[in-house]
């Protein structure tokens, strides 16, 4: 029935940067690892979608809260590129709340190119150009997942799958609750100054927005807010957004646009519901079962805890989330929407996957305990008032 049967420990679904983060801390647990992608580059809108912006590790009062494989992946993001990063942070010198925070740009390009080259280096499989369709469900625990590839129907067997597919899609299909976001019609695009010489183009490089921003400026009056769960929506975004910028691009002078999205720029598309759904009431709440704490990207000093629960649904014993469909709602959805935050949940789902297979259990029953004392040897920070001390 299938042209192809693999086995793994762990099957992450989708290599964006939460994909990328699960499999690293996955593989670095022992852990036999392959990420399924769609496209043919790994990380997601922050690479494919030209989201070149890695938002803040820091609480903007000049304390780090996210480390780890985030911290990793944001000093790899910049290793040949670009960037705008404060040389403080680097330093682990001193930084104030006038500082810059732990923030900066990096190119997309090359950053999918070291991504690629991180996980070859680790072992990891990488299946490029493979559409994971539908998970294959046995008395309520997830078997593996069924991929559409150029050669046919695949199938991946696996003892744990991390849903990272940045909209929930192996959660829906399994049947779980989830919930979808509207969006405004966002197209942005790079531009790059010719002016310059060739040399400096790169960090001329310059988003180019169509329709709505972030807060719906420029949003087209005909078009409604959009669900990235219908492909009517997507396609709305997609030739809506292109026509726009087609109208804009008269008007550019000494510019050229380099790049179009590979991918729909939805922010909110589909996220898991879990045990626990963090809301925007849960700013500065502290979580027993806390498993990382991150700040505010829009507001600094605000910060908030991912408290364990956020990141399983109990009947799903063996299926975990990672990236922006964790179990986050309104603001908290958009605080742990961003690239570290991705990261972050990615480091974890890969911690608890090999917990999963070492220790035999099904997700609920995993020992907080034994989780954060695994979080902590990677230095990740669990607790806001423990960074203070
Ligand atoms: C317009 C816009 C601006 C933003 N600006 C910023 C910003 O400035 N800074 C910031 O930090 N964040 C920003 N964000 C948010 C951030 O970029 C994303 O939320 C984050 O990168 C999501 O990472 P992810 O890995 O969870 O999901 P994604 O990046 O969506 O990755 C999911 C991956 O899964 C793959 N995939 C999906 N379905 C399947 C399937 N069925 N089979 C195989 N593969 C599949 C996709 O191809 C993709 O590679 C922005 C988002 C948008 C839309």
């Amino acid at each position: 029935m299938y042209v192809l049967e693999k086995e793994y420990d762990v099957l992450v679904i989708g290599g964006g940067i939460a994909g990328v983060a699960s499999a690293l801390s996955a593989k670095r647990e022992n852990k036999s690892v392959c990420i399924i992608e769609k496209s043919v580059v790994l990380g997601g809108l922050a690479t494919l979608g030209l989201v070149n912006w890695f938002e803040p590790l820091c609480d903007g009062t000049g304390e780090q809260l996210i480390y780890g494989i985030t911290e990793e992946l944001l000093k790899l993001a910049i290793k040949d590129g670009f960037n705008d990063l404060d040389e403080k942070w680097l330093k682990k010198e001193k930084v104030s709340i006038e500082d810059k925070r732990y923030a900066t740009h990096f190119s997309p390009t090359l950053y999918s190119v070291y991504l690629n080259k991180l996980l070859y280096d680790e072992g990891i499989f990488v299946r490029y150009d493979s559409l994971a369709t539908y998970p294959i469900m046995e008395r309520g625990l997830i078997k593996g997942v069924e991929v559409e590839t150029v050669s046919g129907k695949e199938f991946y067997k696996a003892k744990v799958v991390i849903d990272a597919t940045g909209n929930a899609t192996i959660f829906d299909r399994a049947g779980a609750k989830c919930e979808t976001g509207l969006n405004y019609l966002s197209y942005l695009s790079y531009i790059t100054d010719f002016s310059q010489p060739i040399e400096k183009r790169e960090q001329t490089r310059r988003w180019i927005y169509s329709g709505g921003n972030m807060v719906g400026r420029g949003q087209p009056e005909d078009v409604p807010l959009l669900k990235g769960v219908s492909s009517d929506d997507v396609n709305t975004m997609i030739n809506r957004g292109q026509r726009i910028l087609f109208g804009k691009m008269q008007d550019l002078k000494n510019s050229e646009i380099i790049n179009l999205t590979g991918m729909p720029q939805f922010r909110m598309i589909r996220h898991m519901v879990g045990e626990y759904e963090l809301t925007g009431e849960d700013v500065y709440k502290e979580f027993e079962d806390s498993v990382g704490v991150i700040g505010n990207y829009l507001k600094r000093e605000e910060w908030y805890e991912i408290p364990f629960r956020a990141l399983y649904n109990k009947d799903y014993p063996n299926l975990l989330p990672a990236g922006r469909i964790i179990s986050a709602t309104g603001k908290a959805w958009d605080v742990t929407r961003v690239i570290p935050v991705c990261a972050l949940t990615g480091e974890v789902a890969g911690v608890v996957a090999s917990m999963l297979i070492d220790e035999k259990v099904e997700v609920k029953d995993v020992s907080v305990k034994k989780l954060q004392e695994n979080l902590t040897k990677r230095g990740i920070k669990l607790y806001k008032r423990k960074c203070q001390e």
